[in-house]
């Protein structure tokens, strides 16, 4: 007599969210496939490892949670469920030791997502996990299959027992979520928010001078100031504006203020760490022949890139101590617009929680789940991406498991978390 065939998930999309989901399916003996329009799984996860894979954050929860907003009541279950320590866990348990950085991200010691990203591959192997790769999903048809383009260009079609959405969002592209995937929601009538960058740079018009002689320049240890919220951080000088992480922290509010007024004003704080007075007090020195470039450097300690931002917002720079101070603690940038998606860190928008249950799965398509960045919620940079896509992909597969009654086994855990030093 034959065993009865284990229930069959598809997973749809490659990336963080798909995989940690096929874990815990593949974990709970149901048969999952993760279908991929990539020749291979996690090119933005490794692409995320190019510069320090920053997977969570080690402040208290209630500050971590407080990081996405107006999503936090949706994600916060999700992330109890699966917060940063476990993530961690996780990790460890793939024989990758993470560690805290200064400012509390936390990486894991390799940095990098390679070594991370094999060791998970042989787990899902080792749980009979399929890999579909070069399937490109096109939606459902008329009788509910999934349907994809298979690597020989031939329609396939699917009935899996229940499906997994990890699409992702539609940043860089070329690493395949390109955000094709709102076509067939939106056909099956379900609500997708629409696509726009997040944590991305921002354009504004440099003189010839600034583009030419400081593209790619740091500000470093700068404080950057929009409406009541300050940043301290770095950023850098681009080609047409500025990128980095401080502004990415403030990038939801910019690129909202944009969209409305046309423009923004973000103010730099070029020497954060000295008020006012004090600075004003040093520049009242006498100059001794100095140029006003030398004289500010030695005065004021700024950068060259820092004296070319304060003449792009002043040619002609304050003769008063107390007025160039003033100025130092708040450079005016006008910016224009927001960089484009494709070269966005995330996307915010995708399908809105009200279209799912607390389980992730779409209302209007029982059997069907949700789970990353196709979600729409949206957090800044500092591991939080990453935490959330882990949390929804986990909620996403346990949704599934207990849509087919099948109990839910844990997550494989590294024995030494218990003993885990911050
Ligand atoms: C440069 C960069 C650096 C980053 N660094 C960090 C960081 O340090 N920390 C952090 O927390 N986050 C970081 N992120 C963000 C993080 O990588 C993403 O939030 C995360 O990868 C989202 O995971 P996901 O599984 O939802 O989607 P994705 O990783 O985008 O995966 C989606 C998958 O779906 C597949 N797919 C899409 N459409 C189809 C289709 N129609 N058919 C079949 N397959 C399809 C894609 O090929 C892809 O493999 C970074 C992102 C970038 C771009």
């Amino acid at each position: 007599m034959s065993l009865p065939s284990p229930p069959q998930v598809a997973v749809i999309g490659g990336g963080p969210a798909g995989l940690i989901a096929a874990e815990v399916l593949g974990q709970s003996g149901v048969s999952a496939t993760v279908y991929d329009q990539m020749p291979s799984v996690g090119r933005k996860f490794l692409m995320a490892g190019r510069g320090g894979l920053n997977l969570t954050h080690s402040e208290d929860f209630e500050r971590f949670a407080a990081r996405y907003a107006e999503a936090q009541p949706h994600l916060r279950p999700l992330l109890e469920a699966f917060g940063p320590e476990d993530l961690r866990d996780w990790c460890e348990g793939l024989g990758q030791e993470t560690f805290v950085g200064s400012s509390g991200r936390v990486f894991p010691k390799a940095f990098k997502a390679s070594p991370l990203l094999r060791a998970w591959l042989s787990r899902l192997d080792a749980l009979g996990v399929r890999l579909a790769l070069r399937h490109r999903w096109q939606g459902w048809d008329e009788a509910g299959r999934l349907v994809f383009t298979d690597p020989a260009g031939e329609i396939l079609r699917v009935t899996p027992d229940a499906t997994v959405l990890a699409l992702g969002g539609a940043s860089w592209p070329r690493l395949g979520s390109d955000g094709a995937w709102t076509s067939p929601l939106e056909a099956a009538g379900i609500a997708v928010m629409p696509l726009r960058p997040a944590n991305m740079g921002f354009t504004l018009a440099w003189s010839e001078v600034m583009r030419s002689r400081f593209e790619g320049e740091p500000l470093k240890r700068i404080a950057l100031t929009f409406g009541d919220v300050t940043i301290r951080g770095e950023a850098v000088v681009t080609a047409e504006g500025i990128e980095g992480g401080a502004v990415y922290a403030l990038s939801a509010r910019l690129r909202d203020a944009i969209e409305k007024q046309g423009h923004a004003t973000l103010m730099v704080d070029l020497r954060p760490d000295l008020p006012a007075e004090a600075l004003a007090a040093r520049l009242g020195a006498t100059r001794r022949g100095q140029s006003a470039s030398t004289f500010l450097r030695k005065a004021a300690g700024l950068s060259p890139v820092g004296v070319a931002l304060l003449r792009e917002a002043r040619p002609a720079l304050p003769e008063r101590a107390e007025d160039l101070a003033r100025l130092i603690k708040a450079v005016p940038l006008a910016l224009t617009g927001t960089k484009s998606l494709e070269r966005a860190i995330s996307s915010a928008g995708g399908i809105p929680f009200g279209e799912v249950d607390e389980h992730l799965m779409l209302r209007r398509k029982p059997g069907v789940f949700v789970a990353g960045e196709m979600l729409d919620w949206e957090a800044p940079t500092g591991g939080y991406l990453l935490q959330a896509t882990f949390a929804t992909g986990i909620a996403a597969a346990r949704g599934a498991l207990a849509h087919l009654e099948i109990p839910d086994a844990a997550l494989t855990r590294s024995p030494s978390s218990a003993t885990r030093q911050p």
